[in-house]
């Protein structure tokens, strides 16, 4: 009685192990191995191994452990056992799915001696373990050096045991699914957000330049244009805006055609981009006319930098039919410290342009090919 409720105690023990041992083991060998190792520690066997089955059809030994092997904390070393499905009494539990009980292994005509067998053991039980979904995985195999030693109870216990072994592994391998479906989707997810920032990169990009020339366009004008009057306001920098149109660049395209003027608008938009520091703010504000603001920079520099500008448009040539095309530009500029507007108005932007546009028309009227800075009396 008293040996029965030990092996009761023992074999309950050996059950919680089991049942203590992660699903989250990345190798299936290392999970069999803590299995095993479970098993051999709380039950009287010599040795258990594991027969795995592969897609070939073959149950190969990957994992065995011999109780000296846990006290002496030796290797079990041995060349693996290989069994086809039918061979031995391994063989056996794997063709019938059922446990097969070897009681003596020197006499049982289903014992088969593959490969060097130092000592054969004299009886063995071999349990299939099944996933849940019925897929065999491969053989669990205990045996002992004496015949006949193994009973009843042992048969019970392999029973449980093969089960819950068979659920751990279904459960590890679900679980690894799980984290390898997990890792592609966050794969996918993370090129998806990579595609959608670099495609809301492109179209910010794109909504701020002129197709065409590849300079800003009005609507960065109108973003950036509140930095530079915010540090007008705030270190009193004086900025010139300057409203540049070509002049009569309509008679351009009528005699040459759109994509000789479209070639012309480039020229001079490379032209006005050498002109510029990093610092201003230079756009295509529509058709042929563009917007520079020179930021930090005094009336007389403006000035200066707009003859410059000027000059350099003048001197630009395009060959075409034989033909030597030069275009000029009229500018209109407005500086700040002219405080061309109302006081409370003085910063609008809108307003500055409007200034800047009446110098232009005075270019123009003027004769174009010149700068003109605004005055107050041009309102009127
Ligand atoms: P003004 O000296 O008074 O400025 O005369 P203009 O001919 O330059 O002025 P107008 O406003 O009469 O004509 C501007 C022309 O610019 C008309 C339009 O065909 C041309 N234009 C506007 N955008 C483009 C463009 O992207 N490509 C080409 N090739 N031409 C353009
Ligand atoms: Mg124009
Ligand atoms: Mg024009």
């Amino acid at each position: 009685m008293q040996d029965l409720i030990v092996d009761l105690l023992n074999a309950l023990s050996a059950v919680k192990n089991l049942s203590e041992i992660s699903c989250q083991v990345e190798d299936e060998k290392m999970l069999i191995r803590q299995a095993l190792t479970s098993l051999i520690q709380n039950q009287d066997m010599e040795r258990c191994s594991f027969f795995m089955l592969d897609s070939d059809g073959l149950l190969t030994n990957v994992t065995g452990l011999s109780a000296a092997e846990l006290t002496n904390s030796q290797a079990w070393v041995r060349k693996p056992l290989q069994f086809r499905i039918g061979e031995g009494i391994i063989g056996a539990a794997a063709a019938s799915g059922r446990i097969q009980h070897c009681q003596n292994c020197h006499e049982d005509k289903r014992f088969v001696v593959v490969g060097a067998h130092a000592q054969p053991p004299g009886s063995i039980i071999s349990a299939p373990v099944f996933t849940l979904n019925n897929v065999l995985v491969g053989v669990l195999n205990i045996s002992h050096p004496h015949p006949n030693y193994f009973t009843d109870w042992h048969l019970r216990l392999l029973e449980v045991y093969k089960n819950m072994l068979g659920q751990l592994i279904t459960n590890r391998r679900l679980f690894q699914q799980m984290e390898l479906q997990i890792a592609s989707r966050t794969a996918e997810l993370e090129g998806l957000v990579a595609e959608t920032r670099r495609l809301k990169d492109h179209y910010a990009s794109m909504s701020m330049h002129d197709q065409l020339t590849g300079l800003h366009n009005r609507r960065y004008f109108y973003d950036q244009v509140e930095m530079a009057i915010a540090q007008h306001k705030r270190y009193k920098n004086p900025f010139c805006l300057l409203v540049m149109d070509i002049d009569h660049f309509k008679a351009v395209n009528d005699q040459f055609g759109h994509v000789f003027g479209d070639q012309v608008l480039i020229g001079v938009a490379e032209t006005l981009r050498q002109q510029v520091r990093n610092t201003d703010i230079l756009v295509r504000f529509g058709g042929e006319e563009f917007v520079v603001i020179f930021t930090n920079t005094s009336c007389d520099s403006g000035q200066t930098f707009a003859e410059r500008i000027r000059n350099e448009i003048k001197m630009l040539r395009w060959n075409v039919a034989d033909k030597t095309v030069q275009i000029t530009l009229s500018i209109g500029l407005h500086c700040t410290s002219l405080e061309c507007c109302e006081p409370d108005l003085q910063l609008d932007i809108d307003q500055i342009i409007h200034c800047a546009d009446l110098a232009l028309y005075a270019a123009k009227a003027g004769g174009r090919d010149r700068v003109v800075v605004f005055r107050d009396d041009m309102r009127y």
